[in-house]
């Protein structure tokens, strides 16, 4: 596919027809958490987006993000939205290695310079400049000098959003995230340990679609996957509000699937998309297996204080009054929030109605 192709165009050529390029379209709209009325817009924004230039550096980091991305399930949307960018640089993906690797880079920032999405995933280290070095560069000279000429960055991870597994106490290498060194470009963290494939493939849509970041939260977390917490959307909360957890994970709690709450979950505090996009295709997600959530999407996880102690007190040694205050509290909670998500799709629906209406124009 060349640059000035547009996804339409490409993806006819490839033999996509109507049918599948809508059904494309209808899950772009799923994975962005749009409702299935905005799947006409998307599809006439998408027929004509072209694609982005996307540079992609890895510090200090375990490749479990790009594995997450690439064990995605076939066909994917996630393919096709690798289709419709040009990934000019990843190190575990790209062909080109050692000075030809490096020259594909500064060719991509020197073509698309102010134009090209900027991609990290890991953790900087500034303790010692001779850790973690690419072709001799430093991760912090690299970053700094890549991210002059993007758009925009995209912090891939725990590690690149808030520092994660490496900058955990003690920290030997002084690792900090990205938005510790970047302070002039707008920055979407897209925290987890990996993160949900569709959750950055929907970071990406978004981008095609609309030439913008997504709405994002105080930690810079798109709000369309970061918005709720995994307890607001969990399907064991119905024990939580009644008070019934599994004590150990073999316990007839256990099996009868119970809420992990004792068993140190950290569902409450953690907003990420888990309960809801869920893991391997949709098929299930580590509190559906029977594991507490580690709070993997939040800053300092691992620091945390305990990954299997709970973190206040339960629900159960609540009086039943305070926990029907907790329930109509959620209940109103849930609420506002589909009176907030009805409120900005109104806004994405004019938003993407402007943009195909200019684009009409344009042609
Ligand atoms: S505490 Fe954990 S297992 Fe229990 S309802 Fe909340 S998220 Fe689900
Ligand atoms: S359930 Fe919790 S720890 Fe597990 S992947 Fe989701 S956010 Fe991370």
């Amino acid at each position: 596919m060349s640059k000035d192709e547009t996804l339409g165009e490409a993806l006819r050529r490839q033999g996509v027809t109507r049918r599948g390029f809508l059904k494309f379209c209808a899950a772009t709209a799923s994975m962005m958490a749009l409702p299935p009325s905005m799947v006409p817009a998307i599809a006439a924004a998408l027929e004509k987006a072209r694609r982005p230039s996307v540079i992609w550096l890895s510090f200090q980091e375990c490749t479990g993000c790009i594995e997450s991305l690439t064990r995605s399930h076939s066909p994917t949307v996630e393919g096709l939205i690798f289709d419709a960018i040009s990934l000019d640089y990843q190190h575990a993906l790209q062909a080109a290695a050692g000075s030809a690797a490096e020259a594909a880079r500064e060719t991509a920032m020197e073509e698309n310079y102010g134009k090209y999405i900027l991609i990290v995933d890991g953790s900087i280290p500034l303790a010692n400049p001779g850790y973690s070095t690419i072709a001799g560069i430093s991760n912090l000279a690299m970053l700094e000098e890549t991210a002059k000429g993007a758009a925009a960055v995209v912090s891939m991870g725990s590690c690149a959003a808030f520092g994660g597994i490496p900058k955990a106490k003690p920290n030997p290498t002084g690792a900090v995230s990205v938005g510790d060194i970047i302070k002039d470009k707008p920055i979407i963290n897209v925290p987890g340990c990996p993160p949900i494939p569709v959750v950055i493939t929907g970071v990406l849509a978004h981008f095609l679609i609309f030439g913008t970041i997504p709405e994002l939260d105080a930690l810079g977390r798109p709000m369309a996957y970061y918005g709720q917490s995994i307890h607001d959307r969990c399907y064991r909360r119905p024990f939580y509000d009644k008070g019934k957890f599994a004590n150990t994970f073999d316990d007839e709690g256990a099996k009868k699937g119970w809420c992990l709450y004792k068993l140190g979950c950290k569902g409450p505090t953690t907003y990420n998309a888990c309960a809801t996009t869920k893991w391997n295709d949709g098929t299930s997600f580590p509190i559906e297996a029977g594991h507490p959530c580690l709070g993997c999407s939040e800053p300092d996880f691992w620091d945390g204080g305990g990954f299997y102690k709970a973190i206040s007190t339960p629900t159960e040694d609540i009086p039943k009054a305070a926990i029907y205050a907790v329930g109509a509290g959620a209940a109103a909670g849930l609420a506002l929030g589909a009176l907030n998500r009805a409120k900005r799709d109104k806004a994405v629906a004019e938003h993407v109605k402007t943009t195909i209406d200019d684009l009409e124009k344009g042609d």
